[in-house]
């Protein structure tokens, strides 16, 4: 066994850029909280919809 199991691994949360515990104890991983995780997933989500929003352009050159 490595020696680096024993200790937490920090990685950068991808919301805050903040140290955040890679590890089955930190049930938001990789992000450093609930609040990051969720900032995260909504920007994702809103972008999502923007997408699904506005029409295909192509389909309005094709002839009706
Ligand atoms: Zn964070």
């Amino acid at each position: 066994m490595e020696p680096k199991s024993d200790k937490p691994r920090i990685v950068p949360c991808p919301s805050c850029g903040g140290d955040s515990v890679f590890a089955p104890s930190n049930r938001w991983r990789p992000f450093c909280s609930e609040r990051c995780r969720e900032h995260d997933l909504g920007a994702w989500a809103s972008e999502s919809f923007r997408v699904q929003a506005a029409p295909p352009t192509e389909d309005q050159d094709l002839p009706h």
